[in-house]
């Protein structure tokens, strides 16, 4: 065999990518509500921003919601990962629904935060998409005490009742680095802004952020598989860019990968958002190899083995019904 030529093909794959412990625990509890009340089992919102993973649960039965109204009365309803405010949950005990709560036990935790900084009195500043429904969630536990900030630039403009009671929060799905300034610029504004008593941003959004950022320094290309609503995944792009690589792109399905993205390019680097089934990974690294980029190289900056038990809900009938 020929020794390798100089700029060989090849991808760089990135390690921690794919499933988080939260996501696992929302298709899992999804799949077990299937199982044990038979189908259809109603969820409200796609119960995690992947496509493929929301197609294949309707296929298993599954029947996606914008809202608890669309819901017969008394038929089981799962919350999705990113969370529920408060009103959602009355709604749906007003109907008389079977509420299993899929909410990722790390948003849970920012939910908490935002009740007790409200009891306090504290002015949230929550840095967060508008319009996210984890945003919405985490939002709706303390309306009149949320201000919610979008990026950077939306500091300078940002009004507030006391520059002495100030707390920031933040969701769990966002760029590390860009969170970062943000918060640096509303301390340079409101020296007194107190910090969460522990990150909001999770581990799983901030350890694939990491992967790709020594993956996108030596990569020409990367690509990232995630669906277009999903935060983090689209984090990844952005970060990608940031760290290094020439271009990145972000696909649902291998089949979306355009032959002149790999016009040139030597080193693809590839990686996931935390809501992306590991198969939709392995379908694009077959393409690639096919393409001749034949050889993968992982890139590992963490190991994680976190898990969830599922929503209580499902845990009480899993021990008999007592
Ligand atoms: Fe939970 Fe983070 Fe996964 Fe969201 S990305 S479900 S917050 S672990």
């Amino acid at each position: 065999k020929d020794m390798p030529v100089v700029g060989e093909k090849k991808v760089l794959l990135a390690a921690p990518r794919g499933y988080c412990a939260g996501v696992d625990r929302a298709v899992v509890a999804v799949e077990k509500a299937l199982e044990r009340y038979g189908a259809p089992v109603y969820v409200r919102k796609q119960i995690v921003h992947n496509i493929h993973v929301v197609r294949t649960l309707e296929r298993m039965g599954a029947i996606f919601v914008e809202e608890v109204d669309e819901v017969p009365e008394g038929a089981h309803v799962v919350f999705s990962a990113h969370g529920v405010s408060p009103a959602v949950v009355q709604g749906a005990e007003d109907r008389g629904l079977q509420a299993i709560d899929a909410t990722c036990p790390l948003v849970t935790k920012v939910h908490r935060e935002a009740v007790r900084f409200a009891r306090q009195d504290m002015e949230i500043l929550l840095i967060g998409h508008e319009g996210h429904e984890e945003v919405e969630g985490t939002a709706g536990e303390a309306p009149n005490h949320v201000t919610i900030v979008n990026s950077p630039d939306d500091v300078e403009g940002l009004v507030v009742k006391d520059p002495h009671k100030l707390v920031w929060l933040s969701q769990t799905t966002l760029s590390v680095d860009e969170t970062m300034e943000t918060v640096r610029r509303l301390r340079t504004r409101f020296p007194h802004l107190q910090d969460p008593p522990s990150d909001d941003i999770c581990y799983a959004t901030q350890n694939r952020q990491v992967a790709i950022k020594k993956v996108a320094k030596d990569a020409d290309l990367v690509i990232v598989v995630g669906s277009a609503n999903s935060s983090n995944s689209v984090r990844l792009v952005e970060v990608a860019l940031e760290y290094g690589a020439r271009a990145a792109y972000r696909v649902d399905y291998a089949d979306e990968v355009k032959q002149e993205w790999l016009d040139g390019v030597n080193t693809v680097g590839v990686t996931s958002g935390a809501s992306v089934p590991e198969v939709l990974v392995q379908e694009l690294l077959d393409d690639l190899a096919e393409a001749g980029y034949g050889t993968v190289e992982a890139v590992v900056t963490a190991e994680e083995d976190l898990v969830f038990s599922l929503p209580k809900e499902l845990r009480k009938d899993a021990s008999g019904n007592r």
